[in-house]
């Protein structure tokens, strides 16, 4: 048996044609389109990229993206008085302020100044507070959003089984083990303390991997036709390189997302998504 591969770069693509079209109706219907604020400070090339990336990805989609670069050298408050300007400036519906911020910045200062209702990322506490207690939200965090997604295109079943998430960062493991909850299934979550990892995960029907260790979900962590998604990208010399050990895994597992080519692609899809979803909310469509 050979997993069948999750073609991120598929499923994003119609995600994005998807918000397309969403965009397309919101302006039909004589709105203007929604607008995505995003603050990047200083100068961090990867940062730079990302931004870029998502800047093209959501002009493509009929999103208006709105770029604000302040100096490196910007101080806390500043960059809060721009956030907050952001806030009650009615043309934008969703603000996200690119990370890592400069080492003088107070981060967590910055990030709470941006509203519930125009959180582009899914992490302000009242929209993971509401993921928390089960009910709808129309914004989660994009990564795990992009997992679930990546389950619902490939019809694997989440009611009634048994996931492990690896890792438990508020980025990804703890939001991507509320959204699994919420989908039904029964869920443990593992970090760097738990004991015997691999018999824990050979319980799982879907495992998600978010720790950041090269290679170390191996074919004997899986059980045979179990979900792997591997959401880990550690920089490497010939690009990134995933949690799970491909070469063990794939004749074991039933479905696998490769690395790169699997989680990657969907994030970015999942903010325009959560952007037109913002938009929606704020304005009625
Ligand atoms: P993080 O904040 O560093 O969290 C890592 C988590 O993994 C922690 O909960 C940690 O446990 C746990 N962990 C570390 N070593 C472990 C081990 N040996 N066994 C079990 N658990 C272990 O990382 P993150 O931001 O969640 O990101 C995780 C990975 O996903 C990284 O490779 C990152 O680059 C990638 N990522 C990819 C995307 C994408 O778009 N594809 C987006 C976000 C992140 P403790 O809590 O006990 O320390």
């Amino acid at each position: 048996m050979s997993a069948v591969l999750i073609d991120g770069r598929a499923v994003a693509a119609s995600v994005r044609d998807d918000v397309a079209e969403g965009v397309r109706a919101f302006t039909d219907s004589g709105a203007a389109p929604p607008k995505l604020a995003v603050v990047l400070c200083g100068n961090n090339a990867a940062s730079a990229m990302y931004v870029r990336n998502k800047g093209r990805a959501a002009q493509n989609t009929g999103i208006v993206f709105e770029l604000h670069t302040p100096a490196a050298d910007t101080p806390t408050q500043e960059l809060v008085s721009l956030v907050r300007r952001l806030r009650e400036d009615e043309s934008v519906d969703a603000i996200l302020v690119q990370l890592p911020l400069p080492p003088q910045v107070d981060t967590q200062a910055v990030v709470d100044a941006v509203p519930p209702e125009k959180d582009a990322d899914g992490f302000h506490p009242l929209n993971l507070g509401r993921l928390a207690e089960g009910r709808h939200v129309s914004v989660a965090p994009c990564t795990p959003l992009g997992c679930m997604e990546l389950l619902h295109r490939y019809k694997i079943p989440v009611g009634g089984s048994r996931a492990v998430v690896l890792g438990r960062s508020i980025i990804v493991g703890r939001p991507m083990a509320l959204l699994l909850t919420n989908a039904d299934a029964t869920v443990t979550v593992c970090h760097s303390k738990t004991r015997d990892l691999a018999a824990v995960t050979r319980e799982a029907d879907i495992v998600v991997a978010a720790i950041g260790r090269p290679r170390m979900v191996t074919g004997d962590f899986v059980k045979p036709g179990a979900c792997v998604i591997d959401v880990g990208t550690t920089p490497g010399d010939s690009g990134p390189v995933g949690d799970v050990d491909r070469a063990t895994v794939e004749p074991v597992a039933g479905w696998l997302t490769p690395v790169p080519g699997g989680v990657g692609p969907m994030t970015i899809a999942m903010l325009l998504r959560n952007t037109l979803s913002l938009a929606r909310s704020r304005r009625g469509g």
